[in-house]
Parts: C-alpha cells; structure tokens; sequence
C-alpha cells in the first residue's frame, strides 16, 4: 500500500461533516427549529413541509423575532444570544446555547429567514448558505416572529440524500417531535402540514391543557385513565412531574415521552424502569402512555454530550429513576378505577 500524506481538510469539508453530526434527518432540524421557537418565548408554531422536509421545510413562529443588527450573523457557527462563557453552561436553562443548530442547518442547505421584533418598522429577510449572508438583508412586510425556510436538506451531501429517501417516514418522524413537544407545552399551540394539503396532520390550541392535548395527540380513551404525580427532592434538587395510564389501559404501541430540563431527550434505560413497573398490571407485550418531565439542576447535567443534544447524562440518576419507579407504583396501586392521584412530599 502507498504511503497517503496528511492533508489538512478545508474548511468547507470540517463543516459538511459537523453539520452531518447536529442535523442527521429533518426531524433533528425541526427540534433545533422548535426549541429556537420557544426560546423566543412563541405561543404559535407552524411548520409547513414537502416531502417530510427534505425538499422544503417551513417554520413560522410568533416569538420575540431576531434583532436586524443580528440578521448577518445568525447563521455563523458559534453565535448564539444565549451563552457567553463556559461557566455559564453550567446554568443553561434555555434549548440552545452552542449557536450551532442554524449554522449547520446552512452548510447542508439553503436557507431564507424573515423576522421581525417588536420595536422594528418592518420585517427583513436574508437568505444564507454555508453560515454566511448571501446578499444584503431585504426589508419586507412582515408580522413579529420568525419564519426559517430550509431547502433541499442534504443537496450537498449526496449518500445522506439516498439514505433519507422515504418522505412518509421523515414526515412522521416531524410529527412526533412537534407532538412530544405539544404534550409538553399545552400553553403553545403547534401545527403541522403538508404544503399543497388543506388539513394539518398535528394542531393544538394556544392555552390549552396538557389533558386537552394527550386526548387530542393520542386520543381520548388514553385521556381519561390518567393518573399524574408530582414530586420534588429538595436534597438532590430535582423534581418531577408527569402523567401516565393507569392498568385500565394498554397499548401494542409504545408511548414513552421524556423531558429532561424541557428538552426532549431519549433514555432507555429509564423507559425500562418504568415498563418494569407495568410489568405487574399490564398484559405481557402491551404498554402504557407515560409523559415524565424531570427538572434536574444544571449543576447536576451535562447537556453537552452529544451532538443532537438527545442524550443527557446526569448525577443521582439510579436515586431518580427509583423515584420515578416509586411515583409510578403508588399511582398505579392507589386506582384500580380512573382517577388523578395527587402525590407530594
Ligand atoms: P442557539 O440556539 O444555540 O443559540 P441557533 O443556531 O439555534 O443557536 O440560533 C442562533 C441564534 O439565532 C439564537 O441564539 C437566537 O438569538 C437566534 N434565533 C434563532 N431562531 C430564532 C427564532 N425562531 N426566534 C428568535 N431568535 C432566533
Ligand atoms: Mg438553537
């Protein structure tokens, strides 16, 4: 074999692959999206998309909108309004804080945002590709908020292209974050549509109630065997709070929604412990609807794991989860009929 000589990457290439890394599908992008959305402090997402986001994806919200002055440069990798030192990780309590979610999003596609804040005359709008402004910014007509479109996700990357080429499953994918994030926060109402179809596949109302939207998201035979626990550990600063079905109800399907400090996060092994609670009522093979929101002190997290973010790795986690386990098995021991079961200590 030939000796091969090292080559120093050029800085296109590095940002490809980083980007590859935060945004893997369009779900990903959407998350990134919906969390900038609610940093914003939004009480109405939409999102708009064809072909499960890879041709066109559209996210409008009515949040605080984006500063002109910052127009240039939001989309350069590392600018973020929401942390300024590495200590300040440490007391992260917004989604973002790494300034690289729409960086990435830029070198992997194309995109144009309008936005607008309160104290501005009018909206501009900016179009950007690999983290830079193309041209100027436009002034243009425009309500308070955000709109982001992102086209052709992974144009420059060829294989992910054929890897992601089934546009039902990345649409479904969308509208199971966009409902984890709806259970989540009641208070914002969502919508998710396909761009040529009148009807949208998710919607829920500003200002409704975590019941309200369990029954409309999942339907209303889950709604009415729920049970919902609170608890709160002032030694292990955490707390909790959640819902789930009581033995009345199962399911084939699982549904299994985690919260960790407000970001959607996936742990197996918790989800684990929470069948394993199950075990005991419910059927063998069939599982329960459960929604557990954990508020973990930011000393006692680092959110800074992986890049998607998915995964967060925390002290005290085997004391949380018998916490959890405990919360569960009280719920489910104390109603054998549909009731709310109110714990706390
Ligand atoms: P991060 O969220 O980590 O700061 P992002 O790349 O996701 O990084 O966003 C960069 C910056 O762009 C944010 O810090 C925020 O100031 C601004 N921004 C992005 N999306 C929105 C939005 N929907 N509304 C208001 N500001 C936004
Ligand atoms: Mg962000």
């Amino acid at each position: 074999m030939s000796i091969k000589s090292i080559i120093r990457l050029s800085e296109d290439v590095i940002n490809r692959i980083a980007a590859g890394e935060v945004i893997q599908r369009p779900a990903n992008a959407v998350k990134e999206m919906l969390e900038n959305c609610l940093d914003a402090g939004s009480t109405n997402v939409s999102i708009i998309l064809q072909e499960g986001g890879l041709k066109y994806l559209q996210i409008q919200d009515n949040g605080s909108g984006i500063p002109k002055e910052d127009m240039d440069i939001v989309c350069e990798r590392f600018t973020t309004s929401k942390l300024k030192k590495f200590e300040d990780l440490t007391n992260i309590s917004t989604y973002g804080f790494r300034g690289e979610a729409l960086a990435s999003i830029s070198h992997v596609a194309h995109i144009t945002i309008v936005s607008k804040t309160s104290d501005s005359l009018c909206a501009f709008k900016g179009t950007y590709s690999d983290g830079k402004l193309k041209e100027s910014l436009k002034p243009c007509a425009g309500n308070v908020g955000t709109q982001i479109i992102v086209e052709d996700l992974f144009y420059n990357v060829p294989t992910r292209r054929l890897i992601l080429k089934n546009a039902t499953e990345e649409y479904q994918k969308i509208v199971d974050v966009v409902t984890r994030y709806a259970i989540h926060n009641p208070n914002v109402g969502f919508l998710v549509k396909k761009q040529n179809e009148t009807n949208p596949d998710l919607k829920t109302q500003s200002g409704s109630s975590r019941l309200d939207n369990i029954a409309l998201l999942f339907g209303s035979s889950i709604a009415k065997e729920i049970l919902s626990f609170e608890h709160e550990d002032k030694k292990l600063s955490f707390k909790l709070a959640g819902c789930a079905t009581n033995a009345n109800y199962s399911s084939k399907k699982r549904a299994f929604i985690l919260f960790i400090n407000h970001r959607s996060v996936e742990s197996t092994d918790l989800r684990k412990a929470v069948e394993s609670v199950y075990n005991a009522y419910l059927p063998k093979g069939s599982y329960p609807f459960v929604y557990i929101s954990l508020e973990i002190s930011p000393q006692n997290i680092d959110v800074n794991v992986h890049p998607t973010k998915s995964e967060v790795h925390f002290m005290y986690e085997s004391e949380i989860f018998d916490c959890v386990q405990r919360q569960l098995d009280s719920c489910l021991l104390g109603s054998n009929t549909s009731r709310t079961f109110y714990t706390q200590t």
